[in-house]
């Protein structure tokens, strides 16, 4: 991987929602590699809401695969990704290497014609970054989480609008 750029995404955007399937699909992207907390849902929310609903059934109508990719436990991911008809893949480790493989595997998708969408920096991009992989860093839907991931999000924040004060990889939106 590319180690001078670990954490910079290749786009940004304020919600999934604000990202169009069409152009995702135009980029040239079959499949989706989608985290579920704080990108699909809220935290520990296991329902999706109605725009995101609308924007999952979108995206498969433009035959994008979704698979959900989450660190979280199999409880937890089951009962929002079987409803809705997803597949998953949970306890993922993230950054780590093997559940993007599986969920590579579940999609039946290459890494470069996979997207990864997550709000997390150190766990979603740098794991998109380790598989050579596209990234989209989205804002988290809502704040409350673990007090680990609290204490990061200020770095990510500073991290974020030094990315935007620059101008890199935000083409969605901000
Ligand atoms: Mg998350």
């Amino acid at each position: 991987m590319n180690w001078s750029r670990p954490l910079i995404p290749d786009a940004w955007a304020p919600a999934i929602t604000a990202l169009e399937p069409e152009a995702l699909v135009r980029q040239g992207f079959r499949g989706l590699i989608v985290d579920l907390d704080n990108t699909l849902t809220g935290w520990n929310k296991d329902f999706a809401a109605p725009a995101v609903e609308g924007w999952l059934r979108r995206a498969r109508a433009q035959g994008l695969g979704v698979c959900i990719l989450s660190n979280n436990g199999a409880a937890r991911v089951r009962a929002f990704a079987d409803p809705a008809g997803l597949p998953s893949v949970a306890h993922a480790g993230k950054p780590r290497r093997a559940g993007y493989r599986r969920a590579l595997a579940l999609l039946g998708t290459s890494a470069d014609e996979t997207a990864v969408i997550g709000d997390q920096l150190w766990t979603d991009v740098l794991g998109a970054r380790r598989m050579n992989m596209y990234a989209v860093l989205v804002q988290p839907v809502a704040p409350r989480e673990f007090f680990g991931t609290r204490s990061l999000r200020w770095l990510e924040r500073a991290w974020v609008a030094r990315l935007k004060r620059r101008g890199l990889g935000l083409p969605f939106g901000a």
